[in-house]
C-alpha cells in the first residue's frame, strides 16, 4: 500500500485560516502567554456557557491544576474509570493521591456509576472526588454522577478531552462538576498541537488554577515584558509551568469557531459507519446516545462479536493496515497496564466489564477532514473482512487475560 492510499487513523482538519492566524501571531512580536491567550479564553468560555476558562498547555494539566485546586493530597483517593488514557489516573498521583479505578458500563463505555458506589464504599482511603470521562464523546449519566457526589460529598471533575462539543439535557459538558478539562492534542476535536483548556464557574479555583499554571506567581504574570505590565511579582506557592502559547491560542481560535462545522462532519461519518455496520452479525455498533444528548463523535468505537471471528482483534488490525487503513484501541483499560497492576495490586477479574470488553475493541478512522469516498472505503473494506474471517474462535474470551500478562512480560 503506498503512502499515497494510506488512510490514517486521524488527520487533523487545519486550514488557510489556521495557518494565517499563526503567521499574524509570529508576526506581531508575541508568541507566548499574551493577549490570544486571553481571546482564546474568553471565546471558549464564551461557547461553553462557563464563568472562568483558563489555557493550559495539555488536558493533563489541566486535570492536575483542578486537583490541586481542591487540595487534593497525600492519603486521599479519587475514583477514576478504567476505560480512559493514562493522564486521568496519572495526575491523582502527581499529588500523591491514590486513583480507585471503576468498571464501565457494558452499553455506554462510561465509568459505571454502581460499581463507583461500591468502591467509594469500601475504599480504605478518604475519597475526596470522581474523574467522570465522556468516553468517544458521549456523556456520562450526569444526573446519576452529581447524585452520587453529592450523597458521599465528594467533588466532579470532568476529564472532557473528548467531549467538546458534547451536550447533557440542554447544556455542554464543561460545566457540570467543580472544573472541566479539554485537550487540544493533535488527534482530538480541535487541535493547537499540543494545548488544554480547563473550565470552571468558581472563580477562587479559577484564580488558583490560573496562578499555578505559572510558576505560582502572583496575578497576571504573564504583562510583566507588555507595555501594561510590572516587573514586580511575588511568588506565592511553588507552582507548575502549564502555559499555553499565543501561537498555539491563535490556531485554537480559528479551531473553536469550525468547532460546530467540523463536528457535523463527524457526526455524519459516525451515522453511515452505523448504517452500513448496524446489520452486520460480527460487529457491535457504538452507542448513539438518547434523548437530550449530544454526541461529540471523538470516537467510532466498534466492538467485535469475537464468537463470530476467525481472527482476533490484533490481527484484523494488521489487516486493516495491509488494507490501507488506520485503527486504534481505546482503551487498554489502566487496570490490565503493569504500573497498576504492580503498584495497586488490580487484577483483570477486578474489572469484569472492562475485561471482557477489551478485545473487542476497535476504533475506525473519524476526522472531518475524511472524504466520501475514504468513509465508503472503510465501510467495504471491514466488511469485507468480516465476510473473509467469519468463524468461530474457541478460546476468544481468554484472550484479554493473556495479553495482559504479555503487557506484563514485556515492561
Ligand atoms: C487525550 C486524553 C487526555 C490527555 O490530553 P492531553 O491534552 O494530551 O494531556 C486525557 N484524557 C483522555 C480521556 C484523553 O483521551
Amino acid at each position: 500500500m503506498s503512502e499515497l492510499n494510506y488512510l490514517p487513523f486521524h488527520r487533523p482538519d487545519l486550514g488557510e485560516a489556521e495557518i494565517e492566524a499563526v503567521v499574524a501571531c509570529l508576526r506581531s512580536g508575541w508568541i507566548t502567554t499574551g493577549p490570544r491567550c486571553r481571546a482564546f479564553e474568553e471565546q471558549f468560555a464564551e461557547y461553553i456557557g462557563v464563568k472562568h476558562a483558563v489555557a493550559v498547555n495539555s488536558c493533563t494539566a489541566g486535570l492536575h491544576l483542578a486537583l490541586e485546586a481542591l487540595g487534593i493530597g497525600p492519603g486521599d483517593a479519587v475514583l477514576v474509570p478504567t476505560v480512559t488514557f493514562t493522564a486521568t489516573a496519572e495526575v491523582v498521583q502527581y499529588l500523591g493521591a491514590r486513583p480507585v479505578l471503576v468498571d464501565c458500563d457494558p452499553v455506554t463505555l462510561n465509568i459505571d456509576v454502581d460499581d463507583a458506589r461500591k468502591r467509594l464504599e469500601n475504599c480504605g482511603e478518604r475519597v475526596r472526588a470522581m474523574i467522570p470521562v465522556h468516553f468517544a464523546g458521549l456523556p456520562c449519566a450526569m444526573n446519576r454522577v452529581e447524585g452520587l457526589a453529592d450523597r458521599f460529598g465528594i467533588d466532579v471533575i470532568e476529564d472532557a478531552a473528548h467531549a467538546l462539543p458534547t451536550g447533557y439535557n440542554g447544556r455542554k459538558v464543561g460545566t457540570f462538576g467543580k472544573a472541566s478539562a479539554f485537550s487540544f492534542y493533535a488527534t482530538k476535536n480541535i487541535t493547537t498541537g499540543e494545548g488544554g483548556m480547563v473550565t470552571t464557574n468558581d472563580s477562587a479555583m479559577a484564580d488558583r488554577m490560573k496562578c499555578m499554571s505559572l510558576h505560582g506567581i502572583s496575578r497576571d504574570a504573564w504583562k510583566r515584558y507588555s507595555a501594561s505590565g510590572s516587573w514586580y511579582y511575588e511568588v506565592i506557592e511553588a507552582g507548575f509551568k502549564y502555559n499555553l502559547t499565543d501561537i498555539a491560542a491563535s490556531l485554537g481560535m480559528v479551531q473553536l469557531d469550525r468547532c460546530e462545522s467540523m463536528w457535523a462532519r463527524r457526526a455524519a461519518i459516525a451515522a453511515e459507519y452505523t448504517r452500513r455496520f448496524e446489520g452486520e452479525a460480527s460487529l457491535r455498533t457504538p452507542c448513539m446516545g438518547g434523548p437530550g444528548v449530544q454526541h461529540a463523535w471523538h470516537l467510532y468505537t466498534l466492538r467485535l462479536r469475537l464468537d463470530q471471528w476467525s481472527i482476533d482483534r490484533a490481527q484484523l488490525i494488521e489487516e486493516l493496515k495491509a488494507e490501507g487503513i488506520g485503527a486504534s484501541v481505546h482503551f487498554i483499560p489502566l487496570h490490565l497496564h503493569p504500573h497498576y497492576r504492580k503498584k495497586f495490586g488490580y487484577r483483570p477479574e477486578d474489572f469484569p466489564v472492562s475485561t471482557a470488553i477489551y478485545p473487542e475493541l476497535v476504533s475506525l478512522p473519524l476526522f472531518s477532514s475524511m472524504t466520501d469516498e475514504e468513509v465508503d472505503r472503510v465501510c467495504d473494506t471491514v466488511l469485507e473482512l468480516c465476510r473473509r474471517h467469519a468463524g468461530r474462535r474457541v478460546y476468544a474470551m481468554s484472550k484479554s487475560l493473556a495479553e495482559s500478562e504479555a503487557l506484563v512480560e514485556a515492561a
